[in-house]
């Protein structure tokens, strides 16, 4: 396999000549997967030839591998209002660096996304940075994300959101929640909902089970999401009898049940969604212990199993929802595995020291992840848990589709359109740290960790996103 790039002076540039011959190339928009010759030129895909196996010299998915530019439906990029957790810059570039081209940003920033004024700063922030990663934006579902009264969902889809959440926290309100699902619907967007009944979770610290018991941690039960997803899919089914254009995706469930009612819910027709994050389907709560086996190595006790080779209480694993059981994880990769999950998504969510580096239960909620999502997932399919395939499949395709025409463009590997590819050599590790990451979010459990998917380029509109220095 040979990758030759010419005249790429550096990000925003745009590529003037890239040839890929026999690499691995995954597309799930044909569904097709297999060596490939791929020539981009003056930023256009100008042909993509698969290749006879006898020709390609034993290539395979082991090595370089061409896939469609990911889309992370979910992640925090902190401007406005937090910039030394993230900027829109730091942002894109580690989005890039993470294989992203599209990446859908929460509301939850200061002051909030519920104008279009907010949208224009970051907008305007996107342009400045010089990155041609594609920022999309949901807009609050309540005004101040205070859950009092809807945000002016109109004037946001006018401006050009591509969903509604007030995440960082559920929409606590279940006659808000079906307010907003009608007239997002009305205007065919979906509402993308943080399922966790806060009643259920107040000083909530980890997974209600053995772990959080043994450590003293207060219990965060998997009820408090399950409730919370039987609620929302109970309002879906309420009101698109009425709004038939009504849509629900619900980002990061982390449990069986969760995961269980939503493979019920689609399996009767209603026009409900989810995702996964890459944290929940590879880690549990044993983490917290101090053990470091993958999801899918996990036993019930990692103090019997003497496998605690950390100290406990590492700050940077406290996230919402928290980390959970094995079988939780495994219904995750089951949940992707049957199509009950439609994507995953990151849930990027950088913090400063200051936020993270306390006590455990003071420490802010999340994992700098849009970086180490690809490596987790390819921990995955190294173990055998997750086909290549349907791992950039949950990457590319699958939140494209949930996008719908807000995504905007052809999904996939397009002769003649704008090149929008990551290239990646599954083989080859990199080490996860403060100097590797471009987020300025440095809150990783994997911090020290090698991860396999060296990121070796990120086209984004035929633009470079992403190169090695
Ligand atoms: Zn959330």
């Amino acid at each position: 396999m040979t990758l030759a790039v010419r005249a790429s002076e550096g990000v925003g540039e745009l590529v003037a000549e890239l040839s890929i011959s026999a690499g691995w190339v995954v597309d799930p928009a044909t569904g097709r997967e297999g060596p490939a010759d791929l020539v981009v030129r003056d930023g256009i895909l100008e042909a993509l030839t698969w290749l006879e196996a006898d020709d390609a010299g034993g290539v395979d998915g082991r090595g370089i591998v061409v896939a469609p530019g990911f889309v992370d439906l979910h992640a925090h990029f902190r401007e406005p209002g937090n910039e030394d957790a993230e900027t829109i810059a730091s942002g894109s570039a580690a989005a890039a660096h993470g294989g992203f081209t599209t990446v859908c940003l929460m509301p939850n920033t200061r002051p909030a996304l519920d104008e279009p004024s907010v949208l224009a700063r970051i907008q305007a922030a996107a342009g400045a940075s010089g990155s041609p990663v594609r920022l999309l934006a949901l807009g609050a579902v309540s005004a101040g994300r205070a859950g009092d009264q809807l945000a002016a969902l109109g004037e946001l889809a006018d401006a050009g959101v591509v969903g509604f959440s007030d995440d960082g926290a559920p929409v606590r309100s279940p006659s808000l929640l079906r307010s907003a699902l009608a007239y997002a619907g009305a205007l065919g967007l979906p509402v993308i909902d943080h399922a966790e009944d806060l009643s259920l979770t107040a000083g909530a610290e980890a997974n209600d089970a053995l772990v959080a018991t043994v450590l003293g941690l207060s219990g965060w039960p998997a009820a408090a999401e399950e409730s919370a997803v039987a609620r929302d899919l109970a309002l879906l089914a309420d009101v698109v009898r009425d709004v038939p254009g009504a849509r629900l995706h619900l980002t990061h469930l982390s449990t069986a049940g969760s995961l269980d009612l939503v493979r019920r819910a689609k399996a009767a027709g209603l026009p409900v969604t989810c995702d996964v994050t890459p944290h929940h389907l590879a880690l549990t709560d044993e983490w917290l212990a101090g053990a470091r086996r993958w999801a899918w190595e996990a036993g019930e006790d990692p103090w019997r199993d003497e496998a605690i080779v950390a100290p406990p209480y590492d700050p940077s694993l406290r996230v919402n929802p928290p980390l959970r059981s094995a079988a939780d994880a495994a219904a995750c990769l089951e949940a992707l595995l049957d199509g009950t999950a439609d994507a995953v998504a990151t849930d990027h969510a950088p913090h400063t020291l200051v936020d993270k580096q306390v006590e455990f239960g003071l420490a802010a909620n999340g994992i700098s992840g849009i970086e180490t999502a690809l490596g987790l997932l390819l921990a995955a399919v190294d173990a055998g848990e997750l086909p290549l395939a349907r791992a950039i499949e949950a990457l590319t395709a699958g939140p494209a589709r949930v996008l719908g025409s807000r995504f905007g463009r052809p999904i996939g590997l397009v002769e003649g359109r704008p090149a929008d590819l990551v290239v990646f050599d599954h083989s080859e590790a990199w080490t996860v740290g403060p100097d590797t990451l471009r987020s300025r979010g440095k809150n990783s459990p994997l911090v020290g960790r090698e991860l396999s998917g060296r990121v070796l380029l990120t086209v984004a509109a035929g633009r470079v996103a992403y190169q090695p220095d």
